[in-house]
């Protein structure tokens, strides 16, 4: 019995997102994040909580990739690029088992300290909101996002939360910074 983890069949498709080009009529949908579906995952649950189960592990997945770290066998993971206008997602490959997580760059934003605290202090606590939902944020009219280069890679990324702005920058190697704040 072929019990290869990676095997595309045991991987689900979790996001994907229709997302408009600026000025353009059309739209395109592109895979965001892929994630495996493991017999255990809903075993006495229900589908709800099937889904919520997910909107975690992704999240912890995201936790060990910050630090460079495969979520399936703790080597060391490479992190490439993809994408761009509207948005840019990050792909982190191990070295060692080939495991993939695709993080979308807005989700690195989204998890900068300032923008976990803002949004606290706005009702909501990201950690609780699952990848599909934090997308009605970043796609929404509070968050704007600006590719200003690929190469190397820059973007800046404005947060609008109520009377709130909040203004973050990525560099190439992907690292935010804040840029500025209004209050
Ligand atoms: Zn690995």
């Amino acid at each position: 019995m072929r019990t290869d983890p990676w095997s595309r069949d045991r991987r689900a498709i979790l996001g994907t997102a229709a997302v408009g080009h600026s000025g353009a009529t059309r739209s395109s949908e592109k895979r965001i994040t892929t994630d495996l579906f493991p017999r255990s995952a809903s075993q006495g649950r229900s589908p709800q909580e099937i889904v919520d189960s997910f909107g975690y592990s992704i999240w912890t997945k995201y936790l060990f990739v910050r630090g460079s770290v495969c979520p399936e066998c703790y080597g060391t993971v490479d992190v490439t690029k993809r994408g761009g206008q509207p948005f840019v997602v990050s792909v982190n490959q191990c070295r060692e088992c080939r495991f993939t997580v695709h993080v979308p760059v807005d989700v690195i934003v989204a998890f900068h300290p300032v923008v976990i605290e803002a949004f606290w202090q706005h009702g909501v606590s990201l950690l609780d909101v699952p990848l599909w939902r934090h997308f009605e944020y970043t796609t929404g009219d509070s968050w704007e996002a600006t590719v200003e280069s690929t190469d190397p890679f820059a973007t800046h990324v404005t947060i609008t939360l109520d009377d709130a702005t909040l203004r973050l920058a990525v560099a190439d190697d992907l690292s935010v910074t804040q840029v500025g704040e209004r209050a």
